[in-house]
Order: C-alpha cells, then structure tokens, then sequence
C-alpha cells in the first residue's frame, strides 16, 4: 500500500524498478520454493512467568534463497498475501507445524500463526482438521496467532470461522495487540483465549506513561478472562516486571532465539526446562 501511494505522488525512479524486481522475483521463487525445502519452520520458546518453564513454542517462517539469502517473512509474508500464495503457504505451515509438535512432550503447545487472509480464501477450520487428525497433534495443543488486517473485507466470516475453530478445541491468540485499530471490541465480539502484547509496548519503555499502558493491558485481559503473553522480553528486569503486572506467559530473545525443531526437542527434552 505504502509504495503504491508513493508511485502515485512522485515519478517513477530506478529504485522503484529494482524494488519491484525483487519483488517479482521472490513471488516467482516463493512459488517454487514450497516444493524445494527452502522453506523451514524455527520455533521460538514460549515459557510461564512465574515458574519459567517453556509451555509451548511459536512457529515462524524462514526461508533460505539460493541467491538472496536469508530474508524475512516481514518481506516475503506480505508479499505471499498480495498474490493469495499465503493460502497454500499457510497449508503447509499447519500441516509442517503440527507434524513437529505430535513429537514434543505433552502439554507443550505450538503457536501458528495465521494470516486473515486465510479466513478468507479457505475452508480453514476444514484445513486446521485434517492437519490435527493427520498428524495425532490434540487439539488442545494447537494455538492460533491472529492478526487484525485492513484487508480483511469480511470481519462477519473471520467472527464465524472462529468460533468453527473453537468448536475444533484449538486455543485462539490476538496477536500484535494494541497495534490495530479496533482492539477493544475484540474483547466484546470475538472468541478468544489469549491475548499477545506487541513487542512494541513491551520493548520501548522509557516513560511512567509506558509502564502504566502495559500494566492497564494486562489488567484488562485479565479482568476480561484472559490470560497474556508478552512478545520481545530482552532481559530479566522486563521478566520480572510483566511477572508483577500478572502477565501469564513470556517470549523473546531473553528466553531463547527462535530455534531449529531439532534443537527446541533438545531443549524440552532436558529434565530441568529453563
Ligand atoms: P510476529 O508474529 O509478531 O513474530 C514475532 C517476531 O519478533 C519474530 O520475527 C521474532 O523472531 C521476533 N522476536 C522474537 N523475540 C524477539 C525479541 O526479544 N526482540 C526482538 N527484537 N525481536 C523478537 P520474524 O521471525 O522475523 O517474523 C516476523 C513476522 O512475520 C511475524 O511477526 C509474523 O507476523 C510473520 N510471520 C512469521 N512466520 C509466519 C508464518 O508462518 N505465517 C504467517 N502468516 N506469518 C508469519
Ligand atoms: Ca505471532
Ligand atoms: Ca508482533
Ligand atoms: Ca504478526
């Protein structure tokens, strides 16, 4: 959106080609890259405050180009929704994802995230069945990340897939919370089980008005029933003070980086789990 409104008010540069060369490119590649295993899952822990055990593990995208290298799903994501490519992606994550997790000790949870998109284009509570029943992962264990997008066109579908989802027995998170625009409502209109506080309000807080902001989230999902994760914990005074606050879970990179499935099962494996 942002560089369709930048071509409209300026003329059109070398730069902009060269961007939407690449951007032609990695949609071509991405196609591709489904089939070829460039595509892998890491997980990130995801760990109680107050015990510190690791309950469960975020799923996250990577992609390794054969010329490019690395690049980020902050790239390639957006991209994957523009063209509808993130229909198939999205398949493969939850199928990828659930397969992995069927192996971890129980009650551990994986956390997927899911493009609104997804609502959308599929039959995605049929989609999220068959990944649980063909890989023995229990519903229960399943977690949904969901993120409030302008593009969704229809909230009316994204209110009844929802509650499909919940019929399944799968858990629901509002991802990014407090980024978007209509928040609150949430609370009043869909189903959900946890609430994820964007990074952006746990990183960055340099003013008592910060330390309020997320203290007042926090209480409000819990008055509202709902348990909390913070994103983007860096250090252990942030731990501590979510721990305070009454902040259910915390991930981030004081914890652990997102890491390979291979090691994730080594860590879970240690009798005594960080
Ligand atoms: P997100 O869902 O908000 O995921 C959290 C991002 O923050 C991840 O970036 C993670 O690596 C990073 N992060 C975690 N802890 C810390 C920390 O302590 N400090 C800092 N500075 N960063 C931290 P990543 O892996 O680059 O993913 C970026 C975004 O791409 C995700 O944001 C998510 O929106 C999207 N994404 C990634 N994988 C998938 C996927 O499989 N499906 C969909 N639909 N979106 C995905
Ligand atoms: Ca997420
Ligand atoms: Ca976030
Ligand atoms: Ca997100």
């Amino acid at each position: 959106q942002a560089r369709a409104d930048r071509l409209q008010t300026r003329s059109f540069s070398p730069a902009d080609q060269s961007i939407l060369d690449r951007q032609r490119q990695l949609d071509r590649d991405l196609r591709r890259a489904l089939g070829r295993n460039q595509l892998r899952l890491n997980f990130q822990p995801q760990v109680d405050l107050k015990s510190r055990n690791v309950i469960g593990a975020e799923a996250l995208m990577r992609w390794d180009h054969p010329e490019l290298g690395p690049v980020s799903p902050a790239e390639f994501i957006p991209l994957a929704e523009e063209t509808g490519l993130i229909v198939d992606l999205g398949r493969w994550i939850l199928f990828e994802a659930c397969q992995q997790a069927a192996a971890w000790p129980s009650p551990i949870t994986v956390a997927v995230n899911v493009s609104p998109i997804q609502f959308q284009h599929v039959d995605l509570a049929a989609t999220v069945a068959n990944a649980l029943r063909s890989s023995g992962l229990p519903a229960s264990r399943l977690e949904l990340e969901i993120t409030e997008s302008s593009r969704v066109t229809d909230p009316g579908r994204v209110h009844a897939v929802m509650w499909q989802l919940r019929d399944l027995g799968v858990r629901l998170a509002i991802d990014d919370f407090g980024t978007g625009y209509s928040s609150l409502s949430y609370f009043r209109d869909l189903p959900f089980d946890l609430v994820k506080i964007d990074q952006s309000f746990v990183r960055d807080r340099t003013s008592a008005e910060d330390h309020r902001l997320l203290a007042a989230i926090i209480e409000l999902s819990s008055k509202m029933d709902k348990h909390t994760i913070a994103e983007g914990v860096e250090d252990e005074p942030t731990a501590r003070l979510l721990t305070e606050m009454g902040c259910t879970y915390g991930q981030g990179y004081y914890f652990s980086r997102p890491i390979s499935g291979e090691n994730l099962c080594k860590l879970l494996s240690q009798p005594h789990r960080q």
